[in-house]
């Protein structure tokens, strides 16, 4: 069995598809997403297709997907972030809205395997797990050898009972016994200096996991965030990977 991890995806649908293609070509079977769909980029209802296109064994809500469904005031956000999450819901269908609504902060796949944005010890508060300190936390909470994460958009693993693995990583097999968090990077908007598309393929027959880096069409995602008046600095991060 083979499943692709994808996260953060951010609506960048040309992302998406370059990652979905590399996903096929190694025979993935199955699909995770540890979630924030939509934000940032200009494609969030066509993103949302493709995701529920896959029936995912798993899809968790990220905190993007959670300000995009809901219709709460965006207090003590900047004003970019604000018209990002703005033009977000603007252009999202009613039933789409409903259904990132629905989505749980956390879930358990089966007694190898938790998925959540976050963190675990706090999912709804959007904390991040940069370090072995706050990755601590989510292990006290974490009953599963295994669990899959985002929100950084920065790829690695923690082992608490091992090091650290930076996102440099290709391929990480699992000890007996060790507990491992591991962040899947981001499809849409890699913040690791790398602007690739990142995503995890996950074999737990075999316990390993490997980092994929795809290269994506990022000029026509760039022209996309324009047209659509997104904030400049949607576009130019892109191609920094920050
Ligand atoms: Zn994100």
């Amino acid at each position: 069995m083979k499943y692709a991890i994808l996260g953060d995806i951010h609506a960048n649908l040309e992302a998406l598809t370059a990652v979905l293609e590399k996903a096929r070509d190694e025979g993935v079977d199955k699909f995770i997403c540890t979630g924030d769909i939509v934000g940032y980029n200009a494609n969030p209802r066509e993103c949302l297709e493709q995701v529920r296109a896959l029936q995912p064994e798993v899809v968790v809500r990220g905190n993007h997907d959670d300000y995009a469904s809901s219709e709460t005031e965006l207090i003590g956000f900047n004003p970019q972030a604000a018209r990002v999450v703005q033009w977000t819901r603007d252009h999202l269908a009613a039933e789409d809205r409903q259904w990132l609504s629905q989505l749980p902060l956390h879930r358990t796949l089966d007694s190898h395997t938790t998925i959540v944005h976050a963190t675990l010890d706090m999912p709804g508060r959007w904390g991040y797990i940069f370090d072995k300190l706050s990755a601590r936390a989510s292990f006290t909470y974490q009953f599963t050898p295994v669990c899959f994460y985002g929100h950084t958009h920065v790829p690695g693993v923690f082992d608490k009972f091992g090091g650290v693995t930076d996102g440099s990583f290709q391929e990480t097999v699992f000890e007996a016994g060790h507990k491992y968090m591991i962040n899947a990077g981001s499809v849409g908007q890699p913040r690791d200096g790398d602007s690739r598309a990142a995503f995890l393929i996950f074999e737990p027959g075999e316990g390993r996991i490997a980092l994929h880096r795809v290269e994506y069409d990022i000029k026509a995602a760039q022209r996309k965030i324009k047209q659509a008046g997104l904030p400049e600095r949607c576009a130019t991060r892109l191609a920094l990977g920050r």
